[in-house]
């Protein structure tokens, strides 16, 4: 992958996906902890842009420390601290009801918004933000189905993965609570900040004050990384450690060759094995 070291001596940040890019589960892949280290001596700066909304930034903090990879709480992109900037924009100080997890409810709450629980008052509901929520429970749906349809509640969410990948498989991922507020409303989410929508990217490029030209973003998934990253005009490169395959990407681009409504920014500028292919 000669070429793909040749061009990151333009790079000047690094933006990787965490889970199937720098551990898979609860297990670090093989020798990341060293490339991480290996970017940075080429003065390359290394940012993580996660769609898990269930950790705060501090937790990845700590568990990349386990690892043996120091970060600090500015280096994080969560879907959760994404959507937090982004409503604080829309509103100010505002009510929300929240389905997710201490990630999503501790970036709101540090943004100075009031979360409200299913015994509040729906109608005095600003927002509706539906994350990963492995305690989801019906009277939370109703909770967040009268705020939207009888209150005044607009409807976010912070990410629509369909899975959440573990270390030897697949659990139901923030797309299954998603679906079911979409249903009993027949609303759709206003915006979805997470991937593959590009205001987290853009954010990271304005942060850290490069150009897309000056990034590169790396993930194991088409629809959220890759999607997200091509949407934002960064180059991708697809690790296949993750959720996707070589054989999806020659799919997509047979499917693009025939012209079938496929969009092409799912296809991947680079694709390596694993990430120690970036140094061989
Ligand atoms: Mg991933």
């Amino acid at each position: 992958m000669k070429q793909l070291i040749n061009d990151l001596k333009k790079i000047k940040l690094a933006i990787f996906d965490l889970d199937g890019v720098i551990y898979r589960g609860d297990k670090l892949l093989p020798s990341v902890d060293k490339i991480i280290q290996d970017l940075k001596e080429l003065s390359i700066k290394v940012v993580y842009n996660s769609n898990n909304s269930t950790a705060t930034r501090q937790m990845y903090v700590d568990r990349l420390k386990k690892y043996n990879i120091n970060s600090k709480i500015s280096d994080f992109y969560t879907s959760a601290s994404i959507t937090a900037s982004e409503i604080t924009k829309i509103k100010q100080n505002s009510k929300i009801f929240v389905i997710g997890e201490i990630g999503l409810r501790e970036e709101l709450k540090a943004m100075e918004h009031t979360i409200v629980s299913n015994e509040g008052e729906s109608d005095e509901i600003d927002f509706v933000i539906v994350g990963l929520d492995r305690a989801f429970n019906y009277k939370d749906i109703a909770f967040a189905q009268k705020s939207i349809l009888k209150g005044k509640a607009q409807f976010y969410a912070t990410n629509t993965d369909a899975t959440l990948p573990i270390a030897n498989g697949l659990l139901p991922g923030a797309g299954v609570m998603v679906k079911a507020i979409e249903i009993c409303t027949s609303t759709k989410p206003i915006k979805v900040f997470g991937k593959p929508d590009p205001c987290g990217i853009k954010s990271i490029l304005t942060d850290n004050k490069v150009s897309p030209k000056e990034a590169v973003i790396f993930g194991d998934r088409l629809e959220t990384d890759i999607l997200a990253g091509n949407r934002a005009e960064v180059k991708t490169v697809l690790v296949l450690t993750g959720v996707a395959t070589y054989e999806m990407v020659e799919e997509l681009k047979i499917q693009v060759s025939q012209a079938k409504n496929v969009d092409e920014d799912l296809i991947p500028d680079v694709i390596i094995e694993n990430l120690n292919k970036i140094f061989i």
